[in-house]
Parts: structure tokens; C-alpha cells; sequence
């Protein structure tokens, strides 16, 4: 029997779920709705401990439906203060400016962390009014089987290295290609209601992270007046890799835990809450997990895999003449070409999965005299 159908068919019996981050609750959220009793188990004295009051992007680009339309059919709704972003800017590392636009929302500026006004806050409050329960400070060793795994990253491919602030610059969104900011990643700095955060988001030379970060401010003092008051440092890592194990011996992984990352640039978020709903379903519905997953993400997380091998790959002009096509027109159509997958990404594919574990998961440091946001938070160094 699959590990959904038991789960489905034992019904009486609470379903644990480990990890309260956006998969775990958003499985929390879907199954309490539908009267199932819940236990989420949570490590930390909060949700969001991880993050710092930054903002994230909640992608809205790589499938035509909007994000929250697609969640709300999946039973998840929220509320809290959200930032749809239709205009962004864009820099290349010859010094060119793109400015990408689209009439509805590219994405939806979501702010991280503990505080009121998370997203991580307004999934807890959901789950609470839904009825689950939520056990802090309560980190599980061994996980039981027929379990909902939600617990994140499990090692650090990419990692962030920024600032949160206050400031008087006026509401905007710039990123910036350049490895000399972010090595094969890129830099962003987002700004809206008098509050900011910089970073720079790197796929490779993790030690060098504070002079990247430094240089990342420099470039945008210089480029747009970069004003931070009260600037608090921070930062996080993330895991890329292929969508293999999703369940295993009763567990469903949801989440990071399950590879399930945008492989290009780090998005991560919308992978979460939709594989959290899915797994969620999955046992109310005695459905195969698996092939919801593959049937919704499959294409779409593969096709980051081959465009961050091409991301990696391609010279600095490519980088910037991709950039100068999305520009051009409507930038979700752009982008749903480069994530939707296509005869392109197929041929691809096998390259990109062969090399995945070289061109992929960089080993960004030794471990040894590090203090990148992976060694410091696990105490490596
Ligand atoms: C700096 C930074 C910027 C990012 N920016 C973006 C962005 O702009 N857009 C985007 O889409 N994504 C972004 N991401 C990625 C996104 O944050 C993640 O993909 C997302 O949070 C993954 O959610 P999750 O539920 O899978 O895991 P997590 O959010 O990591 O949650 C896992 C939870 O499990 C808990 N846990 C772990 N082990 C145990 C255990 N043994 N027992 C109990 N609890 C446990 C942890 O404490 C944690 O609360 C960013 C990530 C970082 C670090």
C-alpha cells in the first residue's frame, strides 16, 4: 500500500508533519481544512527562524496561472501584505539596464521571518484557524513513518549574503548579473514601503561572501544611490537538486527536503506551498503523490535544472542578450519560454542531469575557516 493510501485510510489517526516552513504548513493547512487532525513538529521557537525579516520573491512567472489563484484552488488561502511586482530592472554585466514589465504581477513581494506581516506568520495563523496543532521547540530525531518530511535544506548549493534596512529610496526591484557581485548568481536589491533588502545571491565561492556582499552594495551606491539605515546583516542557503526521492519507506518529502528548488535562480517558494497542497491531497484522496508532483512540477523543475547548466555555461553576452529578449515584450510569456520547457530543454535534459552533480552543487567551501551563512548555521566553522 502506497503511503498516501494509508495515511488516507487510517483516518482517526493524526498525520505528523515535520517541519513548519511553507511545505509543512501548507500540508498542515490543506489536510486540518478537510477535518484531518494534524501535528506539525517544529525545532525552532518560531516559524521563520531561518530568515530575517527579508524580502522573498513569490514567483508568478514560470505557469500562466497566478500563484495565489493556484493555491486558493488548492485550499490554501491568506491573508497578509503582499507587494505584486510588475516592473523590475535588470542589469547585465556590461553595464546594460533592461527594464522587465508585464501587466499582471511577475512576482509577489513577501517578507520572511518571525515577525507580524510574514508570510511565514499568515500560513501559521491558516493552519491554527484550520485546527492544526503546532509543537515548537520540538525537534524530531527519527522521523515515523507515515509522516509529511518538510525540513528544508539539507547542504548549501547556493547561498544569500545580505542586509535588511530601513530607507527613503522610493519602491522598486533591480537585480544584477555579475560575477563579480555573485559568482554564476546575481545580486538583487528590493525595495518597497521604506524598507529594503540587499543581497548577493551566489552559486559558487561561498568564502569570498563578504567581499561580494561588499561589492554588491558599491555597485548599487554607485548605480542608484543605495541609502540603508540601520542596515542588519543576514543570511541563508538553499539546495538544488534533481526531483528524485519524494517519498520514501511511508514518508512524503515535501519542499527543499524534496530537491524541489528552482534550480536557475533560487525560487523556491511556490515549489513549497504547491508540493505541501499536493502531498496533502494525496492522502485525502488516496492518490499516487508522485504523479501529482510529476504531473504539476516535473516539467517546470527540470527545465531549471537545464537552464541553470545553460545560466553557467553562457558567456556574459548571452546573459545579457536573454535579458534583452524578456525585456522586450511581456516578461511572464519570456519567462514561462525559458521555465515552461521545450524541445530545447528535452534535448538538453540528460546533458544537464549527467553533469547535475558537477555544474550543480558546487563545492562552495571547504568548511574549513568559513563563515558563509551554511557554515555558520551549522556550526561548521
Ligand atoms: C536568503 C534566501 C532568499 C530566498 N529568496 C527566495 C525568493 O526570493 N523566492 C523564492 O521563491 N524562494 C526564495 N528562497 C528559497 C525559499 O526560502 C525556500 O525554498 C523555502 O523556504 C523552502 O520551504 P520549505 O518549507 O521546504 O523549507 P524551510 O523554509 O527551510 O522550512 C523547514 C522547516 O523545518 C524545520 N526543521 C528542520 N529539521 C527539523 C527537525 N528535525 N525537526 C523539526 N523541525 C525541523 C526548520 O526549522 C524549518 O522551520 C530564498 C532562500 C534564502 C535562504
Amino acid at each position: 500500500m502506497t503511503p498516501q493510501a494509508t495515511l488516507a485510510k487510517n483516518s482517526e489517526a493524526p498525520i505528523t508533519i515535520v517541519g513548519a516552513g511553507p511545505s509543512g504548513l501548507a500540508s498542515a493547512i490543506v489536510l486540518a481544512r478537510a477535518g484531518r487532525r494534524v501535528v506539525v513538529r517544529e525545532r525552532q521557537r518560531s516559524v521563520g527562524a531561518r530568515f530575517h525579516g527579508d524580502f522573498q520573491g513569490l514567483e508568478n512567472w514560470s505557469v500562466k496561472r497566478d500563484v495565489f489563484e493556484e493555491i486558493g484552488e488548492l485550499g490554501i488561502t491568506l491573508k497578509f501584505p503582499l507587494h505584486p511586482v510588475r516592473t523590475g530592472i535588470a542589469y547585465d554585466s556590461i553595464g546594460n539596464e533592461h527594464v522587465v514589465r508585464d501587466e499582471q504581477p511577475l512576482y509577489y513581494l513577501v517578507r520572511r521571518g518571525s515577525g507580524e506581516g510574514t508570510l511565514d506568520e499568515a500560513l501559521l495563523g491558516a493552519a491554527r484557524e484550520a485546527g492544526a496543532e503546532i509543537r515548537f521547540g520540538d525537534e524530531v530525531e527519527r522521523v515515523p513513518r507515515q509522516a509529511i518530511v518538510a525540513t528544508g535544506p539539507r547542504r548549501a548549493d547556493v547561498i544569500a549574503s545580505g542586509y535588511t534596512f530601513r530607507t527613503d529610496m522610493e519602491d522598486a526591484n533591480y537585480v544584477c548579473f555579475d560575477d563579480r557581485l555573485a559568482p554564476s548568481g546575481y545580486a538583487y536589491l528590493l525595495i518597497a514601503d521604506g524598507f529594503g533588502t540587499l543581497a548577493a545571491c551566489m552559486f559558487r565561492e561561498f568564502k569570498g561572501h563578504a567581499a561580494y556582499l561588499q561589492a554588491a552594495m558599491e555597485y548599487f551606491q554607485v548605480r542608484l544611490g543605495l541609502n540603508m539605515i540601520q542596515p542588519k546583516p543576514f543570511g541563508g542557503y538553499g539546495m538544488l537538486s534533481r526531483m528524485t526521492r519524494v517519498e520514501r519507506r511511508g514518508r512524503l518529502l515535501v519542499g527543499e527536503r524534496a530537491g524541489l528548488q528552482d534550480a536557475l535562480a533560487g525560487f523556491g517558494l511556490r515549489y513549497a506551498l504547491i508540493s505541501g497542497a499536493l502531498a496533502a491531497r494525496s492522502i485525502l484522496r488516496g492518490e499516487s503523490y508522485k504523479t501529482l508532483l510529476r504531473r504539476r512540477l516535473r516539467a517546470v523543475h527540470s527545465a531549471g535544472i537545464v537552464n541553470r547548466f545553460v545560466f553557467q555555461a553562457a558567456g556574459e553576452k548571452t546573459r545579457a542578450w536573454a535579458l534583452d529578449l524578456i525585456s522586450k515584450g511581456s516578461a511572464r510569456r519570456g519567462l514561462r519560454r525559458i521555465y515552461g520547457g521545450s524541445l530545447f530543454h528535452t534535448a538538453l535534459s540528460p546533458v544537464a542531469a549527467l553533469r547535475n552533480g558537477a555544474q550543480l552543487t558546487h563545492p562552495g567551501c571547504n568548511h574549513i575557516d568559513c563563515d558563509c551563512p551554511w557554515c555558520r548555521m551549522t556550526g561548521m566553522h
